[in-house]
């Protein structure tokens, strides 16, 4: 289960990459999955979408980036773990 899009797109504009590896963000208009973190531009929220694994975004006819090689991320137990606790992060929080 992913934290709503809005928390996702939030953490992704302030490139939080404790979100890594729990969810990837998929670029519509270029056809990339990116892990949070990436130094690419930010996307227009319109234009991204949220998959938690990478054969999601690959089955979706998504590429990897080759900046912030996504694929290598493995997913973490702990980033899940602290999941509830970012949610409730000032930072996050509008
Ligand atoms: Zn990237």
């Amino acid at each position: 289960m992913l934290p709503d899009a809005e928390t996702l797109y939030a953490a992704l504009v302030a490139r939080d990459d404790r979100f890594a590896g729990l969810a990837f963000v998929c670029v519509k208009t270029t056809a990339i999955y990116c892990r949070f973190g990436c130094p690419a531009r930010t996307p227009l929220r319109r234009n991204v979408t949220f998959l938690a694994t990478t054969a999601e975004c690959e089955a979706a006819g998504f590429r990897a980036c080759k900046r912030c090689r996504p694929e290598e991320v493995r997913p973490s137990s702990l980033s899940r773990e602290a999941v509830p606790s970012l949610l409730h992060s000032p930072s996050l929080t509008p």
